[in-house]
């Protein structure tokens, strides 16, 4: 900032703290500071919480109307947490310990979920018996089947089989020619979506069959999709109207494989899982990628410094995650000595990665709406959340008691327990004699569903933003680089004022 800037800043905000590069670049503290050392100065109050409008980039391509993500852990992130994520705004990153069918499975399940037109719907005969339909009632959870003549896409529609056909029926191998419904509501292709909803919901019917003049199937649509559409506005969708979902993989020979199964069932993001993610294997992924699958977004990381960012950019990177040894189930600072205090990171990385068009992800180390307000005002696009989300019914795992508390699992993907089951990759430790953790093993207690989790966290967001008189987070971007947006540090005595203090005892209730 050169003298005349500094005068203005002065005049206009004598006494009312100091905007983020007085803070972050100052020379003379040679410190790192992590969400809690900082608070934010309140601005003017000018509108409602549902006014303000978290809209975010999560990568250069993908944008989100929820800047939250869930963490690539064995303990957080599977089909149901990814498809809850994208339901209400954000996206969920499919963790990669575990077999390449086994994820691309879960792939599948998100982006079948909901969906526009169902171009490829699985069809059977007339000559296939109801058995064949409770198989894939059974493996895929719909039975909703167009009836073709040659049980193919493609081929001559001449019925539809649905749960109100067959439910009933005792003997399950009677052939669906005789139990199919043969007078149908059907569209003509071609037409738009909104006009085929139009048809579907007038039919009162739960499929609608698109088809050709000569009654070839082309494609599907389903009524619950609709319903899915109303209750969920702000999913994350791409243009089929399928929900977005992203996935881990590491940076490998054999991970191009697991890849390419993954890019099959229609992954619409690739996350590059390192915790030191500045190295020429992932330099080299990073490229290869960008130019055998042009369209698939690659989020690189995790980095902690401008140069680390410098090297992930211009390798070609979408999108960055930032966070070094910052994670609640983290041991890599007190094992390896390397890492940054998470503020610190967020903003530098940010700054530096601003220069080249890409966001980057805060994660780690948040533990409640107000260090997400914080890592966005210091620039992240987004945050990304391993124990927050870790505890609720969509994260893998059961839950279980102890000492009279409902919890579930929660561990480190550099914990012994979970690299003995694969995840040694990311710590470098696979071809080591001696395993050196990285992470722990532990649990957290029971959130419910993230139903009223994400909504909650939102919320107070929203507030957050409210308070500091900023609208939107496009707003929050400028106002930090123009210095608008006003900071302190706290002292450790201020840190523990801004907590619950003085108190015999209390309950603390979320929601
Ligand atoms: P846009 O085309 O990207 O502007 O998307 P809109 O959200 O406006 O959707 C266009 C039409 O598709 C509207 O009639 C929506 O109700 C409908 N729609 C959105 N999502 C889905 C979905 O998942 N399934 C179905 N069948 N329709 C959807
Ligand atoms: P159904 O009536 O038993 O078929 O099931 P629902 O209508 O409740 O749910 C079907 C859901 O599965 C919708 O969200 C569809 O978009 C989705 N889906 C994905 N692929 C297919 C498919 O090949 N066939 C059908 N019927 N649904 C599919
Ligand atoms: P949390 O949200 O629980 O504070 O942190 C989650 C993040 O910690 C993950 O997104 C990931 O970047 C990181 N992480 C996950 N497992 C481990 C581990 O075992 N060791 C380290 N150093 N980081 C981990």
């Amino acid at each position: 900032m050169n003298q005349k800037q500094e005068q203005k800043e002065d005049s206009l905000f004598g006494g009312d703290g100091y905007s983020a590069t007085d803070v972050f670049d100052n020379k003379h503290s040679c410190t790192g500071y992590t969400y809690d050392d900082l608070i934010m100065l309140p601005g003017e109050i000018t509108f409602d919480t549902s006014q303000v409008s978290l809209m975010t980039q999560l990568t250069k391509k993908i944008k989100l109307h929820l800047p939250l993500v869930s963490s690539p852990m064995d303990t957080v992130t599977e089909a149901e947490m990814a498809i809850g994520m994208a339901l209400q705004g954000g996206i969920g990153i499919i963790h990669y310990n575990n077999s390449v069918e086994e994820q691309a499975e879960m792939v599948r399940r998100v982006k079948r979920f909901e969906n526009g037109f169902i171009t490829d719907p699985v069809c059977l005969s007339p000559n296939h018996l109801i058995s064949d339909v409770d198989a894939i009632r059974e493996k895929q959870g719909f039975c909703g089947i167009p009836v073709t003549e040659d049980g193919k896409m493609g081929s001559r529609l001449v019925g539809m089989v649905a749960s109100r056909d067959i439910d009933f029926l005792q003997d399950r191998s009677r052939k669906l020619s005789e139990v199919m419904t043969t007078n149908l509501v059907v569209a003509q292709h071609p037409c738009t979506l909104a006009e085929a909803n139009l048809i579907l919901r007038e039919s009162k019917k739960g499929k609608l069959p698109i088809v050709t003049d000569e009654y070839k199937l082309v494609s599907l649509i389903s009524r619950s999709d609709l319903v899915k559409n109303r209750d969920f506005p702000n999913a994350s969708k791409d243009e089929n109207k399928q929900l977005l979902v992203g996935a881990a993989i590491g940076t490998r020979e054999n991970d191009k494989i697991r890849l390419a199964a993954l890019m099959k069932e229609g992954l619409d993001l690739v996350v590059l899982d390192s915790s030191q993610g500045d190295s020429i294997y992932q330099h080299q992924m990073i490229k290869w990628i960008k130019s055998t699958y042009p369209d698939l977004q690659v989020v690189g990381g995790n980095v902690v410094t401008c140069s680390q960012v410098r090297h992930l950019c211009e390798s070609g990177v979408d999108g960055i995650r930032v966070g070094m040894g910052v994670g609640s189930i983290c041991t890599t600072q007190e094992v390896c000595a390397a890492g940054r205090a998470q503020a610190s990171a967020v903003f530098h990385s940010a700054r530096q990665a601003a220069a080249y068009g890409v966001p980057i992800w805060a994660d780690g180390g948040i533990s409640s709406s107000g260090h997400i307000v914080k890592a966005l005002s210091l620039g992240a696009s987004c945050c990304m959340m391993g124990s927050m989300m870790a505890g609720t019914e969509e994260a893998p795992g059961q839950y279980f008691f102890q000492d009279g508390v409902r919890l579930k699992k929660y561990r480190g993907m550099g914990s012994i327990e979970a690299m003995s089951k694969g995840s040694d990759k990311r710590y470098f430790g696979e071809k080591a004699t001696v395993k050196v953790a990285q992470g722990v093993s532990g649990a957290v207690v029971d959130k419910g569903s993230i139903r009223r989790f994400i909504p909650y966290l939102e919320q107070g967001v929203r507030h957050g933003f409210q308070d500091l008189g900023v609208p939107s987070l496009k707003n929050m971007n400028s106002m930090r680089i123009s210095g608008e947006l006003r900071f302190e540090l706290r002292t450790s005595a201020a840190q523990r004022e801004g907590g619950v203090h003085d108190l015999h005892s209390y309950e603390r209730r979320l929601m």
